[in-house]
């Protein structure tokens, strides 16, 4: 391809709203301009490697079993009324309705999608385990669209679903998965970081999130500094740091006035004492609560539905009272587990007031009996503790649990940090932030009961196959790997995704430099190679800067000066490195591409 016509309209200057490098640098090289906010076009450049990316993941997913299919992005909004997404997923779904007012959705996701087609086909465990993807686009009203194709409103996302008879099947696609994920994003020439995730409410069992270090990065990943332990912070848990201590010489406990105190800060101030001494009492609501509450303290008579005939019954809302070590915090995702809920958020002020009986900020354990009482594992080596008294500008000192109050539930709710010890081996954590890539999920029976899917197993009777899903942001992955290989100068690309292996750059296009320039691209065509020649009237450095900025991993330089050598000279510079070399001009293709095709082949022998 001739620069000239290749259509790479680089830039000097930054887009102002460009943060982060790759944001930078896809614009710069002239890879993507914006349409509007999270909205982007490819141009060639960026498409040719975009291509490669998906290309990739999709050998990958070929090799693990799965099948490619391509249904529609625009999907009946039926579907998403049947699995009940219709009205949970919120904004953030794009809802369209056509010409004859019927509803619509533009694919954020496809479980609905891949189900239903299932749905119609399955009939015998014969044709069980089922592994189906796509690479297609989906849409996503993102509140916060930022650093460009990193989190856009548009995007293309591979995304697989599985069907098993038993958790055994679904495991061993899992499992699968995991591994084409780590050598899709090692052929990328990514670092990833895998870590343990939340797997939600609904019947999933594991979940891995595959995350790339980012300094802007939504995730905070909690990481062992002694072994392999790695977790979204979300699902992290660590060693307890309490013993369970008995009552047996804490004084009886007693009520204190605390005049005007509301925060714990101001509290410690007051009393003299630290926050660890405080047991911090919090009401939540939950919502599609799966767990049994009909023997739970003022739940006797909370509403119980079945949200679809074959699916277990839920509590649509539900409050409970969460009790933690004063210093900690509640992790909402690991509480929301822990009630099999669907969602938890602190309750309204009306709520506490209404369910406490007390303002709000008084809250505590001891005597509250008007709601389920979760207690954190902290809170039962606390046995001298200060909490609210559910009366305003009162607290109680000397409370010991277990003698003043014990939980409905104990459950690790509390949010790790880090210094917190590793659950695994006891060595100390530290936090990193990080961008998710892929994901992998075992999704249990949401979408299989809610949507009616069934087989039948060997004896002939109806069952409900088990689902996992599988994504990848294919958009994400490729500025992620623009974050981690670039330069001052511009993008530094892995070859097994360069828009192009090699830039010709001939000093002057013209004579004998034009006519060893035509040879040498025509040559390394040959050998299979993307060549891309610089064939524009510019100077040398213009040329120069351009290819740094592209970033094309192997960089030819043709002048005079080299042809002029006995045997015609030409340079040759890798774009990751500083030295150049003078190689022969006849055997330059034979040598640039005997190094791709190595480079190829230790990378598709990775494990
Ligand atoms: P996030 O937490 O970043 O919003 P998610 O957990 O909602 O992502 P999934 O539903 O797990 O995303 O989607 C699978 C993959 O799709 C993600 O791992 C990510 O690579 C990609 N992805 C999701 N949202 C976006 C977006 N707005 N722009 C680009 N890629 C996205
Ligand atoms: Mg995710």
């Amino acid at each position: 391809m001739n620069y000239s016509s290749a259509f790479i309209p680089t830039l000097r200057e930054v887009p102002a709203d460009a943060v982060i490098a790759s944001h930078r640098l896809m614009f710069r090289a002239g890879l993507l301009r914006k349409l509007a906010n999270g909205l982007f076009a490819y141009l060639p450049l960026g498409l040719r490697s975009f291509r490669k990316v998906e290309q990739i993941i999709r050998e990958e997913m070929n090799a693990a079993g799965a099948l490619e299919i391509k249904p529609t992005v625009v999907v009946p909004g039926e579907l998403w009324k049947e699995s009940g997404r219709w009205d949970a997923m919120g904004e953030s779904l794009l809802r369209v309705k056509n010409r004859l007012d019927n509803d619509f959705v533009v694919s954020p996701t496809a479980e609905e999608a891949f189900t239903s087609i299932v749905r119609d086909e399955l009939s015998s465990y014969r044709q069980l385990p089922l592994t189906l993807y796509q690479i297609n686009t989906k849409f996503r009203d993102e509140i916060r669209p930022r650093y460009g194709v990193m989190r856009g409103r548009e995007f293309v996302m591979k995304d697989a679903y599985s069907w098993h008879t038993d958790d055994k099947s679904l495991d061993e696609t899992y499992q699968a998965m995991g591994r084409a994920y780590r050598r899709i994003f090692k052929r990328c020439g990514l670092s990833v970081i895998p870590v343990k995730a939340d797997s939600g409410a609904m019947g999933g069992s594991g979940s891995e999130e595959f995350m790339v270090e980012s300094e802007v990065g939504d995730n905070t990943l909690i990481l062992c500094k002694k072994c392999d332990y790695a977790a979204n912070v979300e699902k992290a848990g660590c060693k307890p740091d309490f013993t369970t201590a008995a009552a047996a010489n804490t004084p009886p406990f007693e009520k204190i006035d605390t005049p005007n105190v509301k925060t714990i800060d101001e509290l410690c101030a007051f009393l003299k004492t630290e926050s660890s001494q405080f047991i911090k009492t919090l009401i939540y609501r939950a919502l599609n609560v799966e767990l049994d509450l009909s023997a739970a303290p003022g739940c006797s008579k909370l509403e119980r539905k079945k949200p679809a005939p074959d699916a277990p019954l839920v509590y649509p809302e539900a409050f409970f009272s969460v009790a933690i070590r004063g210093d900690l915090d509640v992790n909402e995702v690991k509480l929301a587990a822990a009630l099999k809920a669907s969602e938890v958020a602190l309750a309204s002020d009306n709520d506490v007031i209404r369910l406490t009986n007390a303002p709000v900020g008084f809250a505590g354990p001891v005597g509250l009996t008007s709601l389920p009482l979760v207690i954190d594992h902290t809170v039962t080596g606390m046995n001298d503790a200060v909490t609210g008294a559910l009366e305003k500008d009162l607290h109680y000192r000397h409370v010991a649990y277990g003698r003043d109050f014990t939980g409905w539930m104990i459950e690790d709710v509390r949010t790790v940090k880090a210094g917190d010890l590793c659950p695994l081996c006891g060595g100390e954590l530290y936090t990193k932030m990080g961008n998710e890539l892929g994901h992998i999920f075992k999704l249990g029976y949401k979408y299989t009961r809610s949507m009616n899917v069934s087989y039948l197993d060997e004896n002939g009777k109806a069952q409900t196959p088990i689902m996992g899903c599988y994504g990848i942001g294919v958009d994400r992955t490729l500025a992620s790997v623009i974050e981690e290989h670039h330069d001052e100068a511009g993008i530094i690309w892995p070859t097994s995704i360069a828009p192009y292996h090699v830039i010709i750059i001939p000093i002057k296009y013209d004579g004998a430099v034009k006519a060893a320039a035509d040879k040498l691209a025509a040559e390394l065509t040959e050998a299979g190679l993307e060549v891309l020649l610089d064939d524009r009237n510019e100077r040398p450095g213009v040329k120069f800067n351009d290819a740094d900025l592209t970033g094309i991993p192997w960089r030819v330089v043709i002048g005079d000066k080299g042809l002029a050598n006995p045997t015609p000279q030409v340079e040759i510079k890798r774009r990751s490195e500083k030295e150049n070399r003078m190689v022969e001009l006849d055997k330059a293709a034979a040598e640039l591409a005997q190094k791709i095709r190595e480079e190829e082949e230790i990378i598709k022998a990775l494990k």
